[in-house]
């Protein structure tokens, strides 16, 4: 039998054993040494969870190399409660070196591609990233990892190195989850479908990632998606050329992004839809291809912010998420009207099906969390 361990109220079941990690590492480490021998590559481990995998590269190195450590510090800003996220450790130069960003594990990719763009802006003579970890199915980026131990399935996994809530990371196998939602609420079945609903700026982002990791859910944002996309791709530049002017991409092509993503996780316990449906039409072509799975919507959560409020979180977002759809003011509002006339209809389309909720999305990250796990709580009962 699979050993077991237990946090937070969920149970995990040994995925990878030490040994096979070890072997891999060693493997990874060889093929390092090999490549940039002579070099003096600094590696730059990306705390916290990095530590263990760095440790047992410098194991097996023989060649002459340095280690720096750096953290990606996320706080909320005096002002508003839009999340920052400040790179620190780094050195001010990196100028003529060969530097290795290793990170323990590469879901989304939205952080590898921050501290990649900080390190790419200390100049160094080339760059290369090696991650133990990388779930291909989410992981949409268009860096392409040097180094890569395992990949592994959109599940979350603890140990070695990895956290659940801090606790975890000295486990020496790596564990899966396995009752992936908190206890009381394994009992209903059914896939959930929650479409988390709300202006440019009112934190579905952020709040996504929390329900996703919470009940361990799948979270569909098209605009990721299409961030995500290939650059030259023809799909690429024809939603950047509407994304870029606070317009919407039109409803056939995002209907069939989000058909195909949601394809991709057929045993997925549920989905959130973060940034669809945005209009009326997808949301009746949501309705459409959930009941063609025999599914449908189990509820809208709409934040509430007003946009006062908008206009200052996107205004800090921009500094950080590099999207120019965040900087351009008249692009800002542009976009808020775009979402007062063709998206705010849609909350009354699930009006109409009893299966809307309004939370107010003003205040901290955390009590924001707290009211959607209330409400959704309420909805999964
Ligand atoms: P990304 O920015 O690529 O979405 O996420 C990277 C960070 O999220 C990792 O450095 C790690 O802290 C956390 N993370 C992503 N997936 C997992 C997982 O399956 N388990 C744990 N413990 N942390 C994860």
């Amino acid at each position: 039998m699979a050993k077991k361990v237990s946090y937070q109220n969920f149970t995990f079941e040994e995925y990878i054993p030490e040994q096979q990690i070890l072997d891999v590492v060693k493997n990874i480490a060889t093929q390092i040494e090999k490549d940039l021998r002579g070099k003096k590559p600094l590696f730059i481990g990306v705390l916290n969870g990095s530590f263990r995998f760095l440790n047992d590269l410098f194991s097996h190195f023989t060649m002459d190399c340095e280690v720096e450590f750096i953290k990606l510090k996320s706080y909320e800003s005096t002002e508003s409660t839009g999340k920052i996220t400040e790179l620190i450790g780094l050195r001010d130069s990196l100028e003529d070196r060969v530097v290795v960003v290793v990170e323990d594990i590469i879901d989304t990719g939205l952080t590898i591609a921050n501290v990649i763009n900080d390190v790419l802006a200390m100049n160094p003579k080339e760059v290369k990233v090696a991650t133990m970890f990388l779930k291909p199915d989410i992981y949409k980026g268009a860096l392409i990892p040097d180094y890569v131990g395992m990949e592994v399935p959109p599940e979350f996994i603890i140990g070695y190195g990895l956290d659940i809530d801090g606790l975890g990371r000295n486990l020496n196998s790596v564990y899966k989850k396995i009752d992936s939602v908190p206890l009381e609420l394994s009992k209903k079945k059914g896939m959930l479908n929650i479409v988390l609903f709300g202006p440019p700026g009112c934190g579905k982002g952020t709040q996504s990632t929390i329900l996703r990791d919470k009940y361990d859910l799948v979270h569909i944002s098209t605009g990721d998606v299409f961030r995500g996309l290939d650059p030259e791709s023809e799909l690429a530049k024809l939603a950047k050329s509407y994304a870029d002017k606070g317009n919407l991409v039109p409803d056939d092509i995002t209907i069939k992004i989000l058909q195909s993503e949601v394809k991709k996780y057929p045993n997925a316990r549920g989905v959130i839809y973060d940034g669809f449906p945005r209009t009326s039409a997808q949301a009746e072509a949501l309705d459409v291809f959930l009941k063609s799975k025999g599914g449908a919507v189990s509820c809208m959560l709409e934040l509430e912010v007003e946009e006062n409020e908008l206009r200052t979180r996107l205004k800090g977002r921009a500094m950080d998420s590099g999207r120019p759809d965040d900087a351009d003011p008249a692009v800002i509002q542009n976009r808020i009207d775009v979402y007062n006339t063709q998206t705010a209809p849609v909350a009354g389309f699930y009006k109409t099906q009893g299966k809307h909720k309004s939370i107010n999305g003003i205040g901290s990250i955390e009590d924001v969390s707290e009211r959607l796990f209330h409400n959704l709580e309420e909805v999964i009962a």
